[in-house]
């Protein structure tokens, strides 16, 4: 089964997926009654997906720290002085041997990150291809999150068996320069299209809890829905607020408001797999419910998320075991 057909739900009819969603509509769908949205949201989830099943996700930091990007949510930034250990790129073999481990624990998709402002070309580049053809050949869904990348990188990826890439749009075009000024939301959408039209699926989210208001997160979600396709995977994160990053001092986001846009995000985008992604430690597990009653299907699971802290995989088996929640199967072969 290729990636297009095991990441289009049985029910859904591309056709049908709307894609002109105006911002009065999403702030409507947003501002619905909470028990009425998750309802909604609910009702959606069941007619696309398995409502018992959720993917697990492992994120491995490639290379770590030094980035010349500014945002400002991130210790990987040279721009801020968090407490990141810097580190060069991996050997592949080390990183693929990593892989192997999550596979035996159920793991189906593999994310490797990098933190550099774009993709480099030479052999750096090489070993992350080779990285790419050797997660890929064990089955499993591989997701790279370079930075900017060229038509012709996209393309060479694809060609290693890369299945999605990773690049969010962060926020909404308005607040996004409040959070980043050192590339524009644009260079992001054109980084976007090289994924796309190298026929690579997107995964492509935000984070919440930066300071933005909550047309912020309406203007976000309405440009992840409005993107056609819709990125087949989008991950909504919780901001972790790390010493040294100009965030750290973000008063804490109100969990209902990551149940909200996930709600939202699922009636928007009904085909698309809703990631709960970082800042999951700092959710109860049941707020975590009420996640997946929202339309959440996946989760990241080990201990870190590139840099931050993530709820151990004891914690994770345990959650799911105790809500009747089940590993989706791979289906990347
Ligand atoms: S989020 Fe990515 S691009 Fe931005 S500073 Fe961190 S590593 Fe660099």
């Amino acid at each position: 089964m290729n990636e297009s057909s095991a990441l289009a739900p049985h029910n859904v009819v591309p056709h049908l997926l709307k894609h002109d969603w105006t911002r009065p509509e999403v702030d409507a769908i947003y501002h619905t009654p909470l028990p009425d949205l998750v309802f909604r949201a609910q009702t959606v989830h069941r007619q696309n997906h398995a409502p018992d099943r959720v993917q697990t996700c492992q994120l491995i930091s490639i290379k770590t720290g030094g980035c010349p990007e500014d945002c400002a949510y991130c210790p990987q930034s040279a721009h801020y002085d968090a407490d990141v250990e810097r580190q060069g790129l991996l050997d592949p073999q080390h990183v693929i041997g990593v892989a192997r481990d999550a596979v035996a624990r159920g793991v189906t998709r593999f994310c490797m990150g990098a933190a550099w402002r774009e993709a480099p070309q030479g052999r750096e580049f090489d070993k992350v291809l080779e990285m790419v053809r050797g997660v890929s050949s064990l089955g499993m869904e591989v997701c790279c999150t370079l930075g900017m990348l060229t038509d012709a990188q996209a393309v060479r990826l694809k060609e290693a068996g890369l299945t999605a890439y990773n690049h969010n749009l962060d926020t909404s075009p308005e607040f996004y320069g409040s959070i980043i000024t050192t590339r524009v939301y644009d260079e992001r959408l054109r980084t976007l299209a090289a994924v796309r039209k190298a026929g690579i699926t997107v995964c492509c989210g935000g984070i919440l809890g930066m300071g933005e208001k909550e047309s912020d997160r309406v203007g976000l979600l309405q440009q992840l829905a409005t993107l056609d396709p819709h990125p087949e995977s989008v991950p909504i994160n919780m901001l972790v607020r790390v010493e040294g990053t100009p965030l750290a001092s973000m008063p804490a986001l109100d969990p209902l408001e990551m149940v909200r846009a996930i709600a939202t995000a699922r009636i928007l985008m009904p085909a698309s797999r809703v990631r709960l992604a970082a800042g999951r430690k700092q959710l109860s597990p049941e707020a975590v419910t009420l996640c997946f009653l929202a339309g959440a299907n996946s989760i990241f699971v080990g201990e870190k998320l590139l840099t931050t802290p993530n709820p151990g995989p004891d914690e994770d088996e345990q959650l799911l075991q105790t809500l009747g929640l089940k590993p989706l199967e791979s289906h990347a072969v």
